[in-house]
């Protein structure tokens, strides 16, 4: 391999969408994969701020053909043949083992979050072995010089201060000296364990597993009676049930149904230590059975499903490194920490990084010698040096952490995680409109990790705080997310359903502090 600027490991998205930018910013790329493309990846959800985090990377890098992927109509009209599904909004059923599951119809049981208000500007789920196959292609062609089924055995410094990955590529030596290094192999991946980078818990974070699989014939919630009771006597569910990133939550862990629009469907569950002991998930499939014998109406909806890859085990779901970044070095947030795919996190968090990252090799700051000439371009949420960077990446993780424990608190009194969630809505939709109309807003990072009154306030409220259960948690995280809150989320008389209504966010439009009329032209230009 030729010496190079950046040698980036990994090529997941992550570790694509960086190096087009990389090569955008004119530096020399290696793009280093240890499998070959396409091959399984997890983590398929994407989310509105993931959305504008793609779009704003897209423009900014000037990376058109990045772009389509922000948006379902785009992506379909662009890629049709990259499968992705579609992601309206977030569903949530509530669960208890050995009952059948039916829609209550005060909505209690059942939580709906509209993302979009139609199918062309809404989220989507990503077929990751299209996905990744398709962003490595582009990094490719935009120059990084890519090699994959490479084993990386070791990094030294030289004397002038360089990174030398040595390794092997199909049974020849491989050798590549690059001025800095980005890690993107995902949790206790590359860099941790070549530069012995520590790892420690999340504090309170609970032991969770998960098990998971792709398969084909699952059933429609919408097209089976227990869930369609309540929407069918009245108005209708603010968008299709199972167009969306569909929650089945229980005592001790939950399970995603995600689709594609290929007919294949992305189903696994996170629990608790306690419930996989008592489940075996270290079994798989059959775990997997015991699991849906004691959920009947997920069983049925399961009954004609058949899985089309092995099940994948993960025995400890959550990660965190104790750096995220060094000298010339860094961990894409992703490769830092994990927690949980609950509220499709992990994406928004690393694109979050990416675009920091993406800052500091703007400025040269990531190879400690900032370029000369003009000031660097401004950005969201910027940070000023890798110290910086590692700093406010492990905030996050942490942060994230407090709100998901909460969560699985939660998920037993399924009133108290609705409550608990909307600090997640609060914040995200909050964060996707101030990038659009008011940047400086959306610097205080994800889930509002840096402000002042709003992360307290998510850590105070947590159902896993140990307090006794609060009666009035409704109303109190109303009063945290007010400040913030441009979606009209928290009102009872919504009973769990939420749209997304442009009107929401116009009205809203002072605590972004612009006019109406600049969020209304936001949304317009948008396509809402
Ligand atoms: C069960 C589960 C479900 C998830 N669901 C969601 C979700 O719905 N939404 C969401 O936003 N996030 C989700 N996540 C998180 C999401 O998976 C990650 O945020 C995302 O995959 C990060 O992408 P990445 O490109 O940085 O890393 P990865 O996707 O992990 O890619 C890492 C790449 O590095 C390669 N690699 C690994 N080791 C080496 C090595 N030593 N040398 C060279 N190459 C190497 C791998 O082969 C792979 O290609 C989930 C995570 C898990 C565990």
């Amino acid at each position: 391999m030729p010496d190079v600027d950046l040698a980036i490991v990994g090529s997941g998205f992550g570790g694509s969408i960086l190096a087009m930018i990389a090569r955008r910013l004119g530096l020399r790329v290696a793009l280093l994969e240890r499998g070959r493309h396409p091959r399984f990846a997890i983590g398929e959800s994407s989310s509105p701020l993931a959305g504008i985090l793609l779009e704003q990377l897209a423009d900014r890098y000037d990376l058109p053909r990045l772009k389509p992927l922000a948006a379902f109509g785009a992506w379909q009209r662009a890629y049709p043949d990259v499968v992705c599904g579609l992601k309206r909004g977030f569903t949530y059923f509530k669960h208890h083992a050995g009952r059948r599951f039916a829609a209550a119809p005060d909505r209690s049981n059942h939580l709906l979050v509209a993302a979009s208000p139609h199918d062309a500007i809404s989220d989507t789920h990503w077929l990751r072995a299209d996905v990744d196959a398709f962003l490595m292609r582009e990094a490719a062609a935009l120059g990084a010089e890519y090699a994959d089924e490479v084993q990386l055995e070791s990094l030294e410094w030289d004397t002038g201060g360089a990174a030398v990955l040595r390794g092997h590529r199909r049974g020849a030596a491989l050798c590549v000296r690059a001025r800095g290094v980005v890690d993107a192999t995902g949790p206790r991946g590359f860099l941790s364990r070549a530069l012995g980078i520590g790892s420690q818990s999340f504090p309170g974070y609970p032991g969770t597993q998960a098990l998971f699989s792709h398969f084909t014939g699952v059933a429609r919630c919408d097209e089976m009676a227990d869930y369609t009771g309540a929407g069918a006597r009245g108005e209708g569910p603010p968008y299709p049930v199972d167009d969306a990133a569909l929650h089945h939550v229980f005592d001790g862990g939950w399970m995603w149904v995600l689709r594609f629009g290929n007919g294949v469907t992305s189903a696994g569950v996170a629990v608790e230590d306690p419930l996989a002991e008592d489940l075996r998930l270290a079994d798989g499939e059959a775990a997997w059975r015991r699991l849906l014998d004691r959920l009947p109406t997920v069983r049925d909806q399961f009954a004609g499903a058949a899985p089309v890859r092995q099940f994948d085990w993960m025995p400890r779901l959550s990660y965190r490194a104790s750096a995220a970044a060094g000298r010339c070095w860094a961990l894409l947030p992703s490769a830092a920490a994990f927690v949980d795919p609950l509220f499709s996190t992990g994406f928004p968090l690393t694109l979050l990084g990416i675009e920091r990252l993406a800052g500091l090799l703007e400025s040269g700051t990531f190879f400690g010698a900032p370029r000369d000439g003009d000031e660097p371009r401004r950005q969201v949420g910027a940070v000023s040096s890798l110290q910086a960077y590692s700093d406010v990446t492990l905030a996050e993780a942490d942060h994230t952490a407090a709100f998901v424990a909460g969560c699985y608190a939660g998920f037993p009194r399924f009133d108290d995680f609705v409550q608990y969630s909307m600090f997640y809505f609060a914040a995200a939709s909050y964060a996707e409109i101030a990038r659009r109309v008011a940047p400086e807003r959306a610097a205080v990072g994800f889930l509002r990790a840096g402000d002042p009154a709003f992360a307290p306030a998510l850590r105070t409220l947590s159902p896993a705080g140990g307090a006794a259960r609060r009666a009035d948690l409704g109303a109190r995280v109303r009063d945290a997310v007010a400040p913030v809150n441009i979606a009209g989320l928290c009102e009872p008389g919504k009973k769990n359903w939420y749209a997304a209504d442009a009107a929401d966010a116009i009205a809203g439009a002072t605590k972004l502090g612009v006019a109406p009329e600049n969020v209304a032209a936001a949304l317009a230009a948008l396509g809402f």
